[in-house]
This record gives C-alpha cells, structure tokens and sequence, in this order.
C-alpha cells in the first residue's frame, strides 16, 4: 500500500516511551494536521506511556507485560478510554491495527522483529528504527517487504541519508556506501585504556543523545557492525560494498558511490527527528524541522578509517554476517545481554566483544532460519550470555570480576 503524499498519516508507534518515540511524538505535535496516533505501544515505563495515551488518545495502547496493565490503568485513571493490551501478542496485534497506514518501529532488541514482520505483511508502511529486525532476519524483512510491495523506510540517519542519496537514481549506477560513524567517547583511546572504562564514562556520546543500548553500542562500534548489516539488506547491496568511515563531526550522514566516480551525501546537524519527518512524509515533504547546518561554523569534516584493533565489535558484526543462517541474530542477542551486564558492572567493557565472539564460536549458524529458528538462536545466546564468564580484559576493573 503506497501512502498519498496528502494523506493524513495513522500512525502505530512502537517504542513510545524511549528516545526515538519521544522525538516522534514531538513530530506529531509539531503536524496536528499530518500525524493521526492511532496506537502507541511501551515497555515497562508505564506512567511516562500512561501520560502520552491521555495526551494522544490512541485507539489502542499496548504494555511491555501483562502485569502492568492495571498499573497503567489506574495511572491514566478515566482519562483514556481505549483497547489495552499487552505483551509480545498485544505489539503484533498493534502493527497490524485496522486504519493504521504507518507502524513506526521504535522499540529497542530483538522484540522488534516480530511486529515488524507482521507490519509489512498486513501491507503497512514500516518506518524502521529497530535495527535489530533486519540484523536478526532480514531475509525474511526483505522477503515480507517485497511480497506486499509495501514501503520500508529506514529511520537510522546513516540508512535515511542513503535513502536520500538514492531517491531518483537506477540501482546500477551506486559502486557502493559509505557509512559514518562519530567514533563515539572513546574514539582516541588506546586498548589498554578502553580496559578501565566505566558506564558513566561509555554513556557519554560525543555527539547524539540516544537510549542505553544503543549509545553503549556506539562506544563498542557494535552499532555500526549492525548499521553494515542493515544498509546491505535495505539497499540490496553484497556487505563488501558497505563501508565505514570515522566523522567524528556527524555532519555527513552517509555517502553513496557511483560508479562515474561521483560521491553524493547528505548533510544535516544530528537530530533524529529530520529522519523520522522523511519516514513519515514520504514521498511529500513537511519542511523545516532541523537547524540548517552551518558548514562555515563547523569549519571541518575529517574521515577517517575505523580501527578494527581497537574495536572488535565491528569485525565481530561483519563475520557474524558473512557466516549468515542465525549468526547474527546469536551476536545481537550476546550484546543486548553483555551490555546490561557491563552496565550493572559485571563484566568490562572489553568484555562485550570477548563474549560476542566465544559464543559466535560456539554456535551453529544454519542458512536461511525461518522466524522461529531466528528466536530459538535468540533465546540459546540470551542464555548463553548470561552465565558467560570473562576473562583477563574482559573482567570489570573496579570489582575484578564477580
Ligand atoms: P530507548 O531505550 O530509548 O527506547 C526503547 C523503547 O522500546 C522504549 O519505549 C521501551 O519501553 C521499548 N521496549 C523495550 N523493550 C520492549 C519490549 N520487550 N516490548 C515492548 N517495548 C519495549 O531506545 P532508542 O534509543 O529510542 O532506540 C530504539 C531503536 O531505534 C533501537 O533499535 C535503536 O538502535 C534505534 N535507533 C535509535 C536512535 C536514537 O537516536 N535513539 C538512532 C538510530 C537508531
Ligand atoms: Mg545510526
């Protein structure tokens, strides 16, 4: 179903409650006129998800779990009235909610695959924060996506850059991608010193305020690994043609190489909600929504190559890829868990990557996993995980290890 660029968008929004929400939720503010918010789905945050159904009177809101559809209840006393639901089952029912014409896809992990499968095959456009859907299983995004000929429209800035750099162009004039990357807090330091580093000190990024996972991610540079394996399935490109430079500015989002030589990019000061509008507004335009960037005042734009020495994550990212089957879906689901635990300090941070890669070790990958194979690998590296004991580098500096 392709949207008119007129029509009022019904929007199901995942994720409600976190960072890509909030910044939706702004843009639907921000366009009364364009943005209808017909569901709204959270996790556990359910005062802060109470707040925003009694604001946006959704027809529908669904809850992380059953457990906390009375405290939701009583949170928004008699002041929404609609369908509650709850857990996984009650996000799949979201996506495919009758009259929605856009899910966006803001939940964080693995929990996002499922509702963004059944969007695209109920025939909904699917603006797509949640990477992980497409790390995970994106032959079967893919393959859902182009049997209901429905619109996949990334909201990753890297991904919505490339979408931008595209519009227009026939696929065979693109050689390949590039991808930036800010480098995140630790971008300078030497391994001995990404050794000792704290939560606190990961939590800091440079230049994007972000959730937990991602913004340890971006320290690690597992989220780049994953943002290759992303732009490869959206973009129909062979991995080996998606490319990552360090821009420590996060000016350029992205850029595209054509085979004449030509390299196209887009540029824009780092806010999330310029990507969001795109997703949404396609193929119209909404018009201003971020400060144009003034290239006089930033002065520079530096590239560099990312240092795969210093950030295994990255090369781990791309061999769990290359190996294909649930591969990946075992690394993402080891990072969620490994970066929860160096958040409550159990493990270093060098940990992360040494766990990622003993349990890619250990795993079977297979080749071409149906969903249930894809959450069952999903499961086995959660598990895994969890009990995974580090050693040397990979113990927390300050406990030594617990
Ligand atoms: P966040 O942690 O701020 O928010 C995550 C949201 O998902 C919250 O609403 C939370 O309640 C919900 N959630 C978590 N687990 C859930 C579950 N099991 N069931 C239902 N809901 C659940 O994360 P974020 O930074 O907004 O990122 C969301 C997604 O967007 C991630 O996949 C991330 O990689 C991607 N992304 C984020 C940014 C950014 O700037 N924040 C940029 C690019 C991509
Ligand atoms: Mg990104």
């Amino acid at each position: 179903m392709k949207i008119d660029p007129s029509e009022r968008r019904r929007v199901a929004l995942l994720g409600a409650t976190g960072s890509i929400g909030t910044q939706t939720l702004d843009l639907a503010e921000r366009h009364p006129e364009r943005i209808e918010i017909v569901a709204l789905a959270g996790g556990r945050q359910v005062e802060k998800l109470a707040e925003r159904a009694v604001r946006h009177q959704p027809q529908a809101v669904c809850v992380g779990a059953p457990e906390l559809q009375d405290p939701f209840r009583q949170a928004v006393g008699g002041a929404w009235d609609g369908a509650l639901l709850a857990g996984e089952e009650g996000l799949r029912e979201l996506a495919v909610w009758p009259g929605v014409s856009v899910v966006v896809n803001a939940v964080v992990g693995a929990a996002g695959l499922a509702p963004s499968l059944s969007a695209l095959r109920a025939g909904k456009r699917l603006a797509l924060a949640n990477k992980e859907s497409l790390v995970m299983a994106g032959h079967l995004i893919i393959a859902a996506r182009d049997q209901s000929e429905v619109e996949l429209i990334p909201i990753d800035s890297e991904h919505s850059a490339i979408f931008q750099c595209l519009a227009g162009r026939p696929p065979e004039a693109v050689r390949r991608v590039y991808i930036t990357a800010s480098g995140g807090p630790f971008r300078t330091r030497t391994s001995a010193q990404l050794q000792g580093v704290t939560p606190a000190d990961a939590l800091k990024h440079p230049t994007w305020q972000m959730g937990q996972r991602i913004t340890i991610d971006s320290a690690t540079l597992f989220n780049k690994g994953m943002e290759l394996i992303e732009a490869a399935w959206l973009f129909g490109l062979s991995l080996d043609d998606v490319r990552v430079w360090v821009h420590p500015q996060s000016i350029v989002h992205a850029l595209v190489e054509l085979r004449d030589g030509s390299l196209i990019t887009q540029m824009a000061n780092p806010d999330m909600r310029l990507p969001i509008q795109i997703a949404l507004a396609h193929p119209g335009d909404w018009g201003a929504v971020v400060e144009p960037c003034d290239l006089a005042q930033v002065g520079r734009l530096e590239f560099e190559p990312p240092d795969p020495g210093r950030f295994p994550c990255l090369r781990l990212a791309q061999e769990a890829a290359r190996t294909g089957g649930t591969a990946p879906a075992v690394a993402n689901a080891a990072d969620e868990i490994l970066v929860e635990r160096f958040l409550t300090e159990e493990i270093g941070f060098l940990g992360i990557p040494e766990g990622i890669e003993a349990l890619l070790m250990e795993h079977q990958a297979g080749s071409e996993p149906s969903f249930d194979e894809v959450m069952a690998a999903d499961r086995w590296a959660r598990a895994k995980a969890a009990e995974w004991t580090p050693s040397g580098a990979g113990l927390f500096p300050a406990t030594g290890g617990r």
